[in-house]
């Protein structure tokens, strides 16, 4: 028995299903996961001395790879002068100012230690600011753990949504719209039926929580609109593409300015540590300003905030050109193999997903199409080439910057080899 099978059954006797996240459990590909020592770089280290060239980097948070120098320097030097305050400090403000010069629309900006955080403050904001109750977000989307959110649509056009989870209020759940992403006709409809009552659209610019998703050339720009239009906010949750799809998100990539945005992820150097901001009209509405309470023990919390900053600080030109050329080099790479097996990789700058059909999908609809048995194979494989994906077909991959093009070509050899194994 491994180390990190034994590691499981005893997490198991403690922890519920041993994790504590639930996708860490691996359920969508079977087998169990491993249980991780350590990381540099590109890579990591399991209880067995497995090593890894890691796709998940913390789930996206990790742009700079594991243990870059300047990060563990900052929180450490953080750290020894004390690990929170609760009080106001300077580093707050610098980083603030970091995140408004890399995404200008945030002129006003909260910390808080979790991107489910930041889109539940954002929602209660939005409904404070516009006094309606009803927010509309996109079947597929993820955006954290909070009951407004986690609804799953039903069939049709545009639907009142059905609590996602147990434990959800009928009565919450049916606040939230669900329309289909990429869909302006679904998004026209709900708004021409329940506009004076949608205080939000909430979305992933770039979805990345059903595998990757490309939006429409028109569709960020028509939800704009038509959020203008109704008296509704625009709100982009990027705590995934924030950083990572262009160094101002996917509202720079794009051309579209939202109301209020939310990050997470990459802006906390792998510290527990998010943001929500916009305008500054809307945001002046937060206590003490305004009516709209939120709050956090732990917001703008020292380390995690020096450990953002530095990452942040080193997100320049030359920077976004290496990630760009180590995706190109996957693309590339993977393209005849993939095309070969009637597979797909779907990319937006540091994030894609690798599809086990042929079409880049538009939609979750169309994402549920895919051979998620093909997927497990696929994932079991890799790992055993020394490749660790995330483990379900409706995650998306990150890659970090600190990948070598000698790791990026195993990379390529130990998929195209997972791809043999799992279409034989
Ligand atoms: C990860 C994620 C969240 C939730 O962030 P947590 O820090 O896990 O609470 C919200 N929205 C999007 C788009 C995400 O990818």
């Amino acid at each position: 028995m491994s180390r990190s099978s034994r590691l499981l059954d005893r997490a198991r006797a403690v922890i519920p299903g041993g994790v504590n996240s639930p996708v860490r459990a691996f359920a969508a590909v079977g087998g169990d996961p491993p249980f991780i020592v350590r990381g540099e770089g590109a890579q990591l280290f399991d209880a067995d001395d497995h090593a890894y060239l890691d796709l998940v980097g913390s789930w996206g948070a990790l742009l700079l790879g594991h243990a870059h120098p300047a990060v563990v320097e900052a929180a450490t030097e953080a750290i020894s002068r004390g690990s929170s305050f609760g009080a106001p400090t300077e580093a707050e403000i610098l980083l603030a100012e970091a995140i408004r010069d890399r995404v200008p629309s945030m002129e006003r900006i909260r910390l808080c230690s979790s991107g489910t955080e930041a889109t539940m403050h954002a929602i209660r904001l939005a409904r404070g600011f516009t006094g309606r109750d009803r927010i509309v977000k996109m079947d597929g989307c993820y955006h954290g753990a909070h009951d407004a959110v986690l609804v799953a649509a039903g069939s049709g056009l545009a639907t009142f949504a059905v609590p996602g989870s147990a434990g959800v209020p009928a009565a919450v759940a049916a606040n939230t719209l669900v329309v289909p992403f990429n869909d302006e006709a679904a998004i026209e409809q709900v708004f021409r039926e329940h506009g004076d009552q949608i205080a939000a659209i909430l979305v992933e610019p770039v979805p990345g929580n059903m595998g990757t998703i490309v939006p429409n050339e028109r569709y960020l720009h028509a939800l704009r609109e038509i959020s203008h239009q109704y008296g509704a906010l625009l709100i982009f949750d990027e705590v995934m593409c924030g950083f990572r799809v262009a160094p101002g998100g996917a509202q720079e990539l794009y051309r579209v300015k939202p109301d209020l945005t939310c990050l997470g992820k990459i802006v906390g150097g792998g510290f527990p540590l998010a943001a929500f901001g916009g305008r500054r009209e809307i945001m002046e509405k937060l206590s003490p300003l305004g009516p709209v309470y939120q709050a956090g023990t732990l917001s703008g919390n020292p380390v995690a905030v020096a450990a953002g900053l530095a990452t942040l600080r080193l997100l320049d030109d030359a920077l976004y050109e290496r990630l760009e050329a180590i995706g190109q080099r996957l693309e590339d790479g993977l393209r005849e193999p993939l095309a070969y097996h009637g597979w797909c990789m779907v990319r937006v700058g540091a994030m894609f997903t690798i599809y086990s059909r042929a079409e880049p999908p538009k939609d979750y609809v169309e994402v549920k199409e895919c051979d998620t048995t093909a997927f497990a194979t696929f994932h079991r494989a890799a790992l055993h080439g020394g490749v660790y994906l995330p483990p379900s077909q409706f995650e998306a991959a990150f890659y970090s910057v600190a990948f070598e093009d000698d790791q990026v070509d195993h990379v390529i050899a130990a998929l195209s080899a997972a791809l043999v194994e799992a279409n034989s």
